[in-house]
């Protein structure tokens, strides 16, 4: 069987794989990325937060991203009948970048494997990983594609392998979400009614039921992203068998946008996902790190998927060059413990979003500037600043506002 000897193997492709591999090889080492698909390749995930521009940035890919000029991200509006809530990130609380990208995700997920091919990483397509063996910190990793197997020995492993979780798989280190199971269902459309200026643009979260909402993503080529997402319960109530069909009923229930949408061809048959919410026993092992969908995800609402796919990425990897240059590293607490804390933030807005807490302080008239400010700061992905309240006491802030208010 064939075999190569790489610093760091990175598996996956995605935000998460190709930043941190564009780490390491600026720092030097050699490293090897497998993706099991062929670019381009649908994946969910479109909207971006603030938070991965800095971690875009570290990897060198700002400038060659801009040029594809991808629809721009300034803030986020949430939609409840006649009520609406818009955050503008410029007007965040904590310092940082203020805009972000909405984009599909083939087009820019290729975009970034092409940036790090043109710079020299061996990225490997149509090869998927099927096998791990670890002695020490040491591994040999069994790939195979159309030309059959071969081996690649490595001295660290980064798993940014997202739903295919390689890692958590292997060496059965999956855990229970502690979130309710959702489902989701999502299409793509020539947005042919879209309007002009900013309402035309702008992403839109319209909320139906305290737990069904309706997502709207306008990409800068003129089609628009669409997805419900609702309790797994409510998705199996509404499925006609038909997922077009389906879909067509669900854009009926916005009131907002159902004559924009009315009637337009659907890109493709509507996707679904269900009980997609992922945890894991350890973020990390003797030679290896799960970064972003292969370690966590939480809920689509807040957009956190790639600020966290990517805040992984590049924590991993910077570790990984300070162990491979013969530094002592704590991943306990300088890779678990800190990407851990940003992920629970999180996923205290995801719970109290759900509770209809977070609902309550987000609609609520007149709105309180400073509350303001902070949220907004966890919605564009600030969620390790612990000088924001709403940050250091996640668990307990926005319970407090909630309870305070009217209603
Ligand atoms: P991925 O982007 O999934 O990339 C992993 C790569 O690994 C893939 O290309 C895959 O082919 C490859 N791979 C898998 N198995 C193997 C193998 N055996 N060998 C080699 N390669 C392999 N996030 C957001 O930020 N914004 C959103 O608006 C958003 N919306 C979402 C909506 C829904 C309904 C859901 C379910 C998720 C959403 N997410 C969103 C989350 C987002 O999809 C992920 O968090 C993000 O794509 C994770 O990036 P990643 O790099 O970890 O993994």
């Amino acid at each position: 069987m064939k075999s190569e000897n790489v610093d760091v193997l990175v598996i996956g492709a995605g935000p998460s794989g190709a930043v941190s591999a564009s780490i390491l090889h600026q720092k030097g080492f050699k490293v090897k990325v497998v993706e099991k698909e062929k670019f381009p390749r649908f994946v969910i995930g479109e909207s971006l937060i603030p938070r991965c521009m800095d971690n875009f940035e570290e990897a060198g890919f700002i400038e060659g991203v801009l040029e594809k000029n991808f629809e721009k991200k300034f803030g986020a509006r949430f939609l409840r009948g006649n009520e609406v809530c818009h955050f503008d990130f410029s007007k965040k609380f904590t310092e940082g970048w203020d805009w972000t990208w909405q984009l599909p995700r083939a087009e820019f997920d290729k975009t970034l494997t092409d940036i790090l091919t043109s710079r020299g990483v061996d990225i490997e397509f149509e090869t998927a990983v099927e096998n791990v063996i670890f002695n020490g910190t040491d591994s040999l990793t069994t790939v195979s594609n159309v030309k059959g197997e071969k081996e690649i020995h490595a001295k660290f492993i980064i798993d940014s392998s997202g739903y295919g979780r390689v890692l958590p798989r292997l060496l059965d280190l999956d855990a229970p979400s502690s979130l309710e199971p959702m489902a989701a269902i999502f299409v793509h459309l020539d947005d042919k009614r879209r309007p002009q200026g900013v309402e035309g643009t702008q992403i839109t979260f319209d909320v139906l039921t305290q737990r069904n909402w309706f997502w709207v993503i306008p990409f800068s080529d003129g089609k628009s992203s669409l997805g419900l997402v609702a309790p797994k319960e409510y998705m199996e109530s509404i499925d006609t068998g038909n997922n077009a069909e389906t879909f067509k009923n669900i854009i009926n229930q916005s009131d907002y946008y159902k004559e924009r949408f009315d009637g337009l061809d659907f890109l493709f048959e509507p996707k679904k996902i269900v009980s997609y919410s992922a945890a894991v026993k350890k973020l990390y092992g003797s030679g290896f790190a799960l970064t972003g969908n292969s370690a966590e995800f939480l809920d689509p609402v807040f957009s956190s998927g790639v600020c966290f796919a990517t805040e992984s990425g590049a924590t991993s990897a910077r570790l990984a060059a300070r162990q491979l240059s013969g530094e002592a590293v704590d991943w306990e607490k300088e890779y678990e413990e800190y990407i851990m804390y940003g992920v629970n933030v999180f996923r205290s807005y995801v719970r109290t979003w759900y509770t209809g807490e977070l609902q309550k302080l987000f609609f609520h008239t007149p709105e309180n500037p400073e509350v303001k400010r902070k949220v907004c700061s966890i919605l564009a992905g600030y969620v390790w600043d612990k000088n924001n309240n709403f940050v250091a006491k996640h668990d307990r802030a926005v319970p407090a506002v909630a309870y305070s208010l009217p209603g």
